[in-house]
């Protein structure tokens, strides 16, 4: 799982790509590509932003690189969205697959945190903390996995929401 999240930077510009493509060749109707893109929000919330849309991809490329300042901007970009994001980011709660984390080998190191562009920018949200905002639920989440891809004790999985597992 972890080399897929890493892969990301090649996956969502070969996705981006391969949508353009199939919509300029194959006369996909947009109308469908967005009503799949929230019907898929209900299996795993707004992933299509970080890992399929072509505007996500550029605006992340346009972003500065220093990390607060790009962090800010992604909170920004992925709040406002477009009707996929906004519909797939309030499935973003109730999707079939979510962000668990393992409370037995969690070690509250608090990296997921940092990695983060929600919880780095708003202390009331975090991954990990109880009695917090999870960033994994609220509408801004685009399922990037980069808290996944982090966790130096893979505490934290996508999947159903099972036994063990912990929801705030
Ligand atoms: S990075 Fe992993 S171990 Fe550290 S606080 Fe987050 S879930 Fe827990
Ligand atoms: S997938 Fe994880 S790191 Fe990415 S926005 Fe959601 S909670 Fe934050």
């Amino acid at each position: 799982m972890k080399s897929v999240i890493a892969s990301r930077t090649v996956l969502h510009p070969f996705n981006s790509v391969l949508l353009v493509v199939s919509v300029a060749l194959f006369h996909v109707n947009l109308f469908f590509v967005m009503i799949g893109g929230i019907v898929a929000g209900l299996f795993g919330g707004k992933f299509f932003c970080r890992w399929i849309c072509p505007m996500g991809w550029l605006m992340e490329k346009m972003m500065p690189q220093d990390s607060a300042q790009k962090a800010a901007h992604l909170y920004q970009y992925y709040k406002l969205g477009c009707p996929i994001a906004w519909g797939s980011g309030i499935a973003n709660r109730f999707s079939l697959f979510r962000i668990n984390r393992d409370e037995s080998s969690c070690v509250s190191c608090g990296v997921c945190d940092s990695v983060c562009y929600i919880a780095s920018l708003k202390p009331e949200h975090s991954i990990y903390k109880k009695g917090s905002i999870d960033a994994s639920k609220t509408y801004n989440c685009s399922k990037c996995l980069a808290c996944i891809g982090a966790c130096p004790k893979d505490s934290l999985s996508i999947g159903f929401p099972g036994k063990g597992l912990t929801e705030k």
